[in-house]
């Protein structure tokens, strides 16, 4: 179902998107728990044929994802922390990398091809999924939050949005929030 909705993603973009934020929030333990998921939704939104398209890489170089998903995580706190110039610096980052790492391409059989971007690994993933957060015209750019508790910085992306973007994972973490900022303002008001 349609729903009323200013942000605009296709249903395989966002499932792309859900995938990404993920990756980004994930603890990651091993390859096969991040290529087994990430593989099985590339192939449900159809991105890929099968689950043996997506890359993988051998299980002791599990570091690689580690790396990948610190840039990840370092492009979206650009757009959802963003400081003077960082978007036009992202922007110049991410199409050097889609270059690189997102093929195009015309896919299926007589009567079933389409063309679009071929999301057939991690870095697929995580570079498609950044520059739909970049076009402005789909509205998703100020939909991405980070939780605002002490030590966790969880993303969000909130393609529904009614009201204010999610601020906090939980009661719990807004509770940890607020507490940390009265302590901070205790110790302002003692060192006056
Ligand atoms: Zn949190």
């Amino acid at each position: 179902m349609p729903t009323k909705n200013p942000t605009f993603v296709t249903r395989a973009e966002a499932q792309l998107l859900k995938a990404m934020i993920w990756l980004a929030n994930v603890k990651i333990r091993s390859t096969t728990q991040v290529e087994e998921r990430c593989a099985r939704e590339m192939v449900m939104a159809g991105y890929i044929a099968t689950e043996d398209d997506f890359k993988t890489i051998k299980p002791h170089e599990v570091d690689r994802f580690r790396e990948d998903q610190e840039e990840l995580r370092a492009w979206l706190v650009k757009i959802a922390e963003p400081k003077e110039g960082d978007r036009a610096a992202l922007v110049g980052e991410v199409n050097d990398f889609l270059k690189r790492k997102v093929p195009v391409a015309v896919r299926g059989d007589d009567g079933q091809r389409r063309f679009g971007p071929v999301i057939n690994g991690l870095e697929a993933i995580y570079g498609y999924g950044v520059a739909l957060l970049l076009d402005d015209e789909r509205g998703l750019g100020t939909r991405l939050a980070r939780c605002k508790a002490p030590n966790c910085g969880r993303f969000f992306l909130d393609l529904h949005p009614k009201g204010r973007p999610q601020q906090f994972c939980s009661d719990d973490h807004r509770m940890h929030y607020h507490a940390a900022k009265r302590k901070e303002e205790r110790a302002k008001r003692m060192n006056k």
